[in-house]
C-alpha cells in the first residue's frame, strides 16, 4: 500500500514567489516517486496558483488546511469544500490542533466540517490528539476517512512522540489509514511507519525546507 505524506505549510511562506519556489522544488523532487502519495497543503490564497503550475505531474496533490461546514452562503471569510473541489483540491486537513487552540474550533464544528468535506467531494484528514476527539469528530460518519494522530506536545516543539506511545495509540484507532504528526524529521520518519504501524505522516516544520522534506521522502521510502 502507498504511504501518504502530507505537508502542512500552515501560514507560510509569506509571498507567492516563496510559495511557488518551495512548491516547484518539491514538485521536481517528487514527480517520479510512485510508492508515496504526496500532498501539499499551502494557505488557501496560494492554492489556485499552485494548481496551475505546469507540467502536471502525479505527485504532489494539493490539499487545504481547513474547509467550512456549508457549501455556499453568508459566511464571511470562509471557504467551502465545494469551492476547493472546483479549484482542483483533493484533500482537506480538518481539526488541526492550532485551529482548536487559537480559533476555539470545537469537536461539533469539526464533525460538521468532515461531513461537508465528504459531501463536497474532498478527502478529509481529521486531526486528533486523543481518542475522545476521534470519537466526537466522527459522530454519525461511517465512512473510513483518513485520521492524523497528532499529540499536542509534539506539534512544532521538536519533541516527537515516542515510537512506543505512538504505536500504542495507533493500535487503538480502528481505521485503515492513520498518519502520525508531530516533530517528524529525517531520523524518526521511517519508524512511525515501519515500527509504530502508521500509513503515513503529517509534516509541518520540515515540509517548509525542500531538502529536509525530500530527504524524508526519498531516503526513507525508496
Ligand atoms: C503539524 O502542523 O501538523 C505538525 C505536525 O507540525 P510539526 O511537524 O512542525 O510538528
Amino acid at each position: 500500500m502507498k504511504s501518504l505524506i502530507v505537508a502542512n505549510w500552515k501560514m507560510n511562506p509569506s509571498t507567492l514567489v516563496g510559495a511557488k519556489k518551495l512548491f516547484n522544488s518539491i514538485k521536481r523532487g517528487v514527480k517520479n516517486i510512485k510508492n508515496i502519495e504526496v500532498v501539499i497543503c499551502p494557505p488557501f490564497v496560494w492554492l489556485s496558483n499552485l494548481l496551475m503550475s505546469k507540467p502536471y505531474t502525479l505527485n504532489p496533490k494539493l490539499g487545504a488546511q481547513d474547509c467550512f461546514w456549508e457549501q455556499t452562503g453568508d459566511y464571511t471569510g470562509e471557504v467551502s469544500a465545494a469551492m476547493l473541489k472546483d479549484a482542483g483540491v483533493k484533500y482537506a486537513i480538518i481539526g488541526h490542533s492550532e485551529r482548536r487552540r487559537y480559533l476555539k474550533e470545537a469537536d461539533e464544528m469539526i464533525n460538521k466540517k468532515i461531513k461537508a468535506a465528504l459531501a463536497g467531494g474532498l478527502k478529509p484528514i481529521l486531526c486528533v490528539a486523543n481518542l475522545t476527539q476521534l470519537e466526537k469528530g466522527l459522530k454519525g460518519i461511517s465512512k473510513k476517512i483518513i485520521i492524523a494522530y497528532e499529540p499536542v506536545s509534539a506539534i512544532g516543539t521538536g519533541k516527537p512522540c515516542s515510537i512506543g506511545r505512538a504505536k500504542k495509540t495507533r493500535s487503538k484507532i480502528k481505521y485503515p489509514v492513520v498518519l502520525y504528526g508531530g516533530s517528524v524529521n529525517q531520523q524518526n520518519a521511517t519508524d512511525y511507519i515501519s515500527k509504530a504501524g502508521f500509513q503515513g505522516l503529517l509534516i509541518g516544520g520540515a515540509s517548509l525546507d525542500t531538502k529536509k522534506f525530500l530527504d524524508i521522502l526519498t531516503i526513507n521510502y525508496k
